[in-house]
């Protein structure tokens, strides 16, 4: 017999599970809720035209394809930790950042949990909120680290259980690691408020944990990049020594080039120098140097004044028709005559909408309206477009009602 006969058939993944139930529907009104990609209001996949300004210019710079260094460019990462924590930030004029380019936003927390697994000197457990992006356990799980969980989002407000996050959290053992989304939370789209991450960074310092920050849609949440920067500008303020994922697959539309970044904050350039060469030393051994093309892109944009300028308006544009459909969405659903409080989804914010629906309900949207999301109730608001919210909204009441 094979090497492999005794080997399982694996789960499909639950996402793209959804997707290929999608293609396989012939109703032409049907809707796919499931990916987390950006979609235009004619529901098409976008390519922002900074990118492909971006493009023209690297083009025309005929530029090789060398291996980049095995943490990314010195400026790609420069610019990546700048946009991150601001302009003339004072960690990145001191050297205290130690910022590799990771491959999009999954390898970079891969990379991170490989430092945390290898180096990190106290309790090897990772709190994740509850519910959390489906990929973090498994990712930190892979490089062999423990993962538990603190209470967030609570199904009966369809918003924050702050109460049950601080009580959770106040019970994590000292010396622990936390992960906190920075903002836009996926899949329940539930950020804390400005005071309320005051209360958890304090918590946080108290209990002497390491906060871990995961930015997947820097800008992509409320349309500025800086209002979205909010809660980790305020843990580096407040002197917490944190780590941070980056990723430009949402806010630059650059999902398949894999272009993100990891961040661990030191209080020394000398730490952060040793750390950097240990970090280095464990990607060579996954995958040697990231890939050049969309860090190139990247780099193009942030570092050119009217490419950045033009970004910072296309993410602005992107969250902006987010919100706006989340509004209609809402409207629609009261015309329609739903009674029920549909609050959460104006209240919510990013790609994704947690809608409160619960399985059965998921499952007549899709049997009888060929409407496809996940089970949990998310959908993903970027797949809802002017063309499509009517429709969205008569058969959301019909599950519903
Ligand atoms: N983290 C969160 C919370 C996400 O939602 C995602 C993507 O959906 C990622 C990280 C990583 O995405 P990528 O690897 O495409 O950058």
């Amino acid at each position: 017999s094979s090497w492999w006969s005794g080997v399982q058939m694996g789960p499909p993944d639950v996402i793209l599970g959804v997707t290929e139930a999608f293609r396989r529907d012939t109703n032409p009104k049907k809707i796919n809720l499931g990916v987390g990609a950006y979609r235009d209001d004619d529901g098409k996949p976008y390519v922002l035209p900074c990118v492909r300004k971006a493009e023209e210019k690297l083009r025309a710079k005929n530029l090789d394809k060398e291996y980049a260094p095995i943490g990314g460019t010195a400026e790609f990462c420069k610019r990546s930790i700048e946009l991150a924590l601001g302009e003339g930030s004072e960690v990145v004029q001191n050297g205290l950042n130690a910022t590799i380019q990771g491959i999009s936003g999954t390898g970079s927390l891969r990379v991170g949990a490989a430092l945390l697994s290898n180096f990190f000197p106290a309790n090897k457990v990772v709190y994740l909120p509850s519910p959390s992006w489906g990929n973090h356990t498994p990712i930190f799980k892979h490089a062999g680290l423990d993962v538990k969980s603190y209470r967030y989002y609570d199904p009966k407000t369809c918003g924050l259980d702050f109460a049950g996050a601080l009580e959770d959290i106040s019970k994590i053992p000292e010396k622990s690691i936390i992960l906190l989304h920075a903002c836009a939370h996926n899949p329940t789209g539930v950020d804390p408020s400005k005071e309320q991450w005051a209360e958890l960074s304090n918590l946080i310092k108290k209990k002497n944990l390491f906060p871990f920050f995961d930015m997947a849609y820097q800008g992509f949440a409320t349309g500025s990049v800086d209002n979205d920067a909010y809660a980790v500008r305020l843990f580096v303020k407040e002197g917490h020594l944190i780590s941070l994922c980056q990723s430009y697959a949402k806010n630059m539309g650059l999902y398949g080039e894999r272009a993100g970044a990891f961040s661990i904050i030191s209080d020394s350039k000398d730490e952060a120098d040793r750390v950097m060469s240990q970090i280095k030393i464990l990607i060579r051994a996954l995958y040697s140097n990231p890939p050049i093309n969309g860090a190139r892109i990247v780099t193009e944009i942030l570092s050119d004044p009217q490419l950045r300028s033009d970004w910072l308006k296309e993410v602005k544009g992107m969250a902006d028709r987010i919100i706006s459909v989340r509004t209609t969405l809402r409207d629609n659903l009261k015309k329609e005559g739903s009674t029920r409080n549909w609050e959460h989804i104006t209240n919510q914010i990013g790609m994704f909408c947690f809608t409160g629906m619960n399985p059965q309900q998921v499952e007549k949207l899709t049997k009888d309206f060929s409407i496809y999301l996940t089970k949990d109730g998310r959908i993903s608001m970027a797949g809802v477009t002017s063309k499509n919210v009517d429709y969205l909204a008569h058969a959301v009441h019909e599950a519903t009602k």
